[in-house]
């Protein structure tokens, strides 16, 4: 019996239902359900919260999110061959896991967690890992329809997402992320704990919407973090130069023009966005 539900072992699973790794889906999978147990606790007490879970796979988080009390998981998935393993999860957790077919990408999350509070914890498919972290962080409704993010990455990216200024990570995914959340990378995961096992060390990361983010656009974020961290090394008064007169955009937002990008926090890029925003 495995420790935490009466399913069949994950292993056994995979062999039943035919479920070998495909590289082409980023499919790392996690047999481990002690560890998925441990993931789905990062994502705090879910009791009464509706969990959107991307890539269940074999369903080893997924079980984890349901046997930790979840009130309903939703869980979408690209690789149909999974749906025969998912179904019998369903069946042992009847009315609490709705399964999609689709591509997260493409599919209305919002609209899928429906009322209540909800939630994504997924171990991502690390291809498409950053684009849904980007439009999760970068939504124009805010606050959002989730009341936290617990994803895994593999360690490179999540420390690119929970990076300070000054610390060499610190980069326009930084900025995006700590401008609208509180980040923190809650532990790591070796690559022997999946199957098949990655090249690199994944983390678990958290990310916590802040109620009342600097009012700025996102693409005007966009636009002064992508010009200041093109030039990470230059001094703001010459990286800024392709966004038009940067002594002047430097002097509105107060920032001294011999400084370098990554030295500068958070809500200096919203000044910044904010005096390039004003001349559109
Ligand atoms: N959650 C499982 C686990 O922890 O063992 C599997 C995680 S695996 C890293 C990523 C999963 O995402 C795979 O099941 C894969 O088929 C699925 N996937 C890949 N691309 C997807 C997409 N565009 N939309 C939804 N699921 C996708």
């Amino acid at each position: 019996m495995s420790p935490i539900d009466d399913l069949p072992p994950l292993r056994e699973v995979i062999r039943r239902h035919e479920l070998a790794a495909k590289k082409s889906l980023g499919q790392n999978f996690l047999l481990d359900l002690n560890l998925t147990a441990r993931i789905a606790r990062a994502g705090g007490r879910l009791e009464g919260v509706t969990v959107v879970e991307v890539g269940p796979g074999p369903g080893g988080l997924t079980r984890a999110l349901l046997a930790e009390g979840a009130k309903r998981v939703v869980a979408i998935e690209k690789d149909s061959r999974a749906l025969g393993a998912l179904a019998e999860i369903a069946a042992r957790y009847p009315g609490r896991l709705d399964v999609i077919e689709g591509d997260a990408l493409e599919v209305d999350m919002a609209a899928l967690a429906g009322e209540g509070p909800a939630r994504v914890i997924a171990n991502l498919p690390y291809n498409i890992a950053t684009p849904l972290l980007t439009g999760w962080v970068a939504a124009d409704r805010w606050p959002p329809w989730w009341d936290g993010l617990t994803l895994m990455f593999q360690r490179e990216v999540a420390e690119r997402i929970a990076a300070k200024p000054g610390d060499e990570a610190y980069g326009r995914l930084a900025v995006l992320c700590g401008w609208r959340c509180e980040t923190s990378i809650a532990f790591d995961v070796n690559p022997q704990a999946f199957t098949p096992p990655p090249k690199v060390t994944s983390s678990v990361v958290r990310l916590t919407p802040r109620e009342a983010p600097l009012p700025c656009a996102v693409r005007d974020l966009e636009a002064v973090t992508q010009a200041a961290f093109g030039q990470r090394r230059k001094m703001l008064r010459q990286s800024l130069k392709s966004l038009g007169d940067a002594a002047a955009l430097l002097a509105e937002a107060g920032i001294e023009p011999t400084r370098r990008a990554e030295e500068i926090p958070v809500d200096g890029f919203v000044a910044l966005a904010n005096a390039l925003g004003a001349r559109r």
